[in-house]
C-alpha cells in the first residue's frame, strides 16, 4: 500500500475530526475518578461524538470481523495496554488508566490516547506517564520532512530506553487519516536512516507503549484486551499529527 499525501482541504478536514476527539478525551479526563464504571466513560465518548456530528471509529470495527470491537473508546487499567472493552468495571484510587478514541468527520480518521492516574498514584507509575509522554513528543519532534519513520521510532525509543523502561515490539504507530489505518506503520524502535523519508501532506498517529519491565505481550480471550504477561504496569499516549513544510503540527493537542 502507498502512503496517501493528504491535500490542505484534506489535512483541515482531518483537523476537524480532531477537534473532535479532543473534546472526547478531555471529557473523559474530566470524568476519571474513583468509582467510576469504564462504560460511564464510553457513553460520554458516544454522546460527545454523536452531538458534534461525528462516528466512532472504533465501533464495530472491523468490518465483518466475527469478533467487532463492541464500544466508543478502549480503555486500558494497570497491567492492561491497550483495546480493554469498557465495562462494569470501577476505578480504584492508584489506577492508572489509558482512554484511546477515534473519529471519523466528513470522512476523516483522527485517533489520540493518553494515560493518567486515578486520584494519588505512586511515583514510579507517574514516572511511568511522564516517559512515556514525553517519548511521544519526542517522536513528534523527529517527525519533520527529510527524516525518515526509522528516525521517528529511534527517537521515541532512545528517550525511553534512557529512562531505564521498554517500548513494546509488536504494536506501534501508523498512518491515519482517510481510513484508520495507513501505511506506513511506525514501530517504536528501529534503526535511524531507515524507512519511508517524512514529506509534508503525510498524516500520522504515533503512540509509544512504555513499560519499567518485561514487554511481552499477550491478548486476553476477549479477543481485544492486550496485557503484560508478567503483570506490569504500562502506559500509551498517541496524536494524529500532520507533516508540515514547517515542521509537525499536532493536530489533537488536547486544552
Ligand atoms: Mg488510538
Ligand atoms: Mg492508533
Amino acid at each position: 500500500m502507498a502512503i496517501i499525501i493528504k491535500s490542505h482541504a484534506e489535512i483541515q478536514a482531518l483537523r476537524e475530526s480532531a477537534q473532535i476527539n479532543v473534546e472526547v478525551l478531555c471529557r473523559l479526563r474530566d470524568a476519571v475518578r474513583p468509582g467510576v464504571k469504564t462504560k460511564e466513560l464510553d457513553k460520554i465518548a458516544a454522546e460527545t461524538i454523536a452531538r458534534r456530528g461525528g462516528k466512532a471509529a472504533f465501533l464495530g470495527h472491523p468490518k465483518g470481523s466475527p469478533h467487532p470491537f463492541p464500544a466508543t473508546i478502549t480503555v486500558a487499567i494497570n497491567e492492561q495496554l491497550v483495546h480493554g472493552i469498557p465495562d462494569e468495571r470501577v476505578l480504584v484510587e492508584g489506577d492508572i488508566i489509558s482512554l484511546d478514541c477515534g473519529t471519523i468527520y466528513k470522512g476523516f480518521v483522527s485517533d489520540s490516547a493518553f494515560s493518567m492516574g486515578v486520584g494519588k498514584i505512586s511515583p514510579e507509575a507517574q514516572c511511568l506517564l511522564d516517559v512515556t509522554e514525553n517519548s511521544l513528543l519526542k517522536g513528534i519532534e523527529a517527525s519533520v520532512p527529510s527524516n525518515r519513520i526509522g528516525d521517528v521510532s529511534r527517537a521515541i525509543q532512545m528517550y525511553v530506553e534512557s529512562h531505564g523502561m521498554h517500548v513494546v515490539r509488536e504494536y506501534g504507530g501508523h498512518g491515519v487519516g482517510r481510513s484508520m489505518w495507513e501505511d506506513p506503520h511506525i514501530p517504536n524502535w528501529g534503526d535511524p536512516g531507515r524507512g519511508n523519508r517524512l514529506k509534508p501532506g503525510m498524516t500520522l498517529a504515533l503512540e509509544p507503549m512504555v513499560m519499567p519491565g518485561d514487554p511481552t505481550t499477550k491478548v486476553l480471550d476477549d479477543h481485544w484486551t492486550v496485557v503484560m504477561v508478567d503483570g506490569g504496569l504500562c502506559a500509551h499516549f498517541e496524536h494524529t499529527i500532520a507533516i508540515t513544510e514547517n515542521g509537525p503540527e499536532i493536530l489533537t493537542k488536547l486544552d
